[in-house]
């Protein structure tokens, strides 16, 4: 099959990238475990240093294997290209740090994972790198906070835990109205629930720890670049020119793997690439469940009378519901929700009375999860900041898994007796 465009998402996941020929038949890519490749001649290598071929150096800068995830991830999500990383964290960073200088702004929602908030708001500030945090579903707040140094928009397809769901298609359009590109950190929804570069984003991010391996056993991170942004003629970009004359279209991403990704040493273990493949087989079959159980236990944690509220994009009086409905369509609403207890004592006895749910900071496992963000990944938050952050005390996030609703709901229902 050469062109695979055509078929329907859930096949596409299965065969895209996939070349048994240049295997010797094998069905699945070989793991190449090589630091770096022989080349016959001193003329091919000195070529490949020129950028004249695209054969690989040294496991650093490319691996085949590596290579062949990348081609899916690009392909899945309706992009030009495509580099993997060491995590997410690592494609965060990289993905930013591109199109950032000293004395830069870029505006970010607020609705952060963790690691994200402080990497913006701590770590970019040492720099002399400034992010305006707003409400992500304020469009006149994101224009408001738009300067002459602002150098790109970022957002949360599903904020984490915030559960909130801005509407892509719209900032896109704002975003490019002013010579912006839109970037879109993609983990929560997964290119299965949205694929952000067919709604006008220019960059898609991804943890592919979470929902593309599918079984907590690989970490990674993918920056996927749409191709389609006009870097020469935003007039914001002026730094841009060396790359888009060596490689056009994919400038950004020639920039981030170029700069970036190569110095920071941010290489993909070639294994984890390979499980990501593995788990990325059944990434349709798997959301199918993840966002069929999430609805059903969504719904059924608003009858429980010590549940006093949910947070899910799936309920029809959620914030986001019209949003999320008219941009993920008929599919689902994503894996992850949040609800409340009556306080933290509360949601620390319920999460030591669950008997089969996992309790481990993860999510977009095959397992359910949960989590009381407050006092883990929030700890060494202030408490002023927490409050912003709507990460209250009485918060438990909760993933659901691809096991028996039935069972989910049995297991969650005995430990709220406990309470
Ligand atoms: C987990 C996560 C990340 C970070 O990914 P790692 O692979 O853990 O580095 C980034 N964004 C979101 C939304 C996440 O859930």
């Amino acid at each position: 099959m050469s062109n695979k465009s055509s078929l329907h998402f859930s096949t596409r996941v299965v065969h895209e990238g996939m070349t048994p020929a240049e295997w010797q038949g094998a069905t699945l890519p070989p793991i190449c475990q090589s630091a770096a490749h022989r080349h016959e001649t001193a003329e091919s290598l000195s070529q490949t240093f020129g950028g004249k071929t695209t054969d690989h150096i040294y496991m650093r800068l490319t691996n085949p294997t590596n290579r062949v995830l990348e081609k899916k991830l690009a392909a899945l999500s309706g992009g030009a290209g495509a580099v993997v990383m060491s995590s997410g964290m690592a494609a965060i960073s990289n993905g930013c740090l591109g199109l950032l200088r000293a004395g830069d702004e870029f505006i970010s929602g607020r609705s952060l994972f963790m690691s994200t908030y402080i990497l913006f708001a701590n770590v970019f500030k040492k720099y002399g790198i400034t992010v305006r945090l707003v409400d992500p579903c304020d469009l006149a707040a994101i224009e408001a906070a738009i300067t002459e140094r602002t150098r790109f928009i970022y957002l949360e397809t599903i904020g984490n835990p915030g559960m909130d769901v801005p509407d892509l298609a719209a900032t896109a359009n704002l975003a490019h109205l002013n010579g912006l590109p839109l970037l879109v950190d993609n983990t929560l929804a997964s290119p299965y629930l949205c694929r952000p570069l067919e709604l006008g984003a220019d960059v898609v991010i991804e943890s592919t720890t979470k929902y593309l391996s599918g079984h907590g056993d690989a970490c990674g991170g993918v920056v996927i670049d749409g191709g389609h942004f006009d870097w020469a003629g935003s007039g914001r970009f002026p730094d841009f020119q060396p790359f888009i004359d060596r490689k056009g279209p994919l400038a950004y991403l020639d920039k981030v793997w170029r700069e970036q990704h190569i110095n920071f040493g941010t290489t993909q273990a070639p294994l984890h690439s390979y499980l990501t493949m593995l788990g990325l087989d059944t990434l349709a079959l798997r959301m199918e469940r993840h966002l069929a159980n999430a609805q059903e236990i969504a719904t059924w944690l608003v009858s429980q009378p010590k549940v006093k509220w949910v947070n899910y994009a799936g309920l029809p009086a959620n914030p986001s519901h019209a949003t999320a409905s008219h941009q993920f369509g008929d599919l689902g609403y994503g894996g992850v929700l949040a609800f409340g207890l009556a306080d933290q004592e509360q949601c620390f006895r319920f999460i030591n009375s669950l008997k089969m749910v996992y309790h481990l900071a993860n999510l977009g496992d095959c397992k359910s999860l949960v989590i009381h963000p407050y006092s883990s990944q929030y700890l060494s938050f202030t408490e002023e900041l927490r409050a912003q952050l709507a990460i209250t005390p009485d918060l438990i996030r909760l993933s659901v898994g691809i096991e028996a609703v039935e069972d989910i709901k049995a297991d969650l229902a005995q430990a709220l007796a406990t309470l």
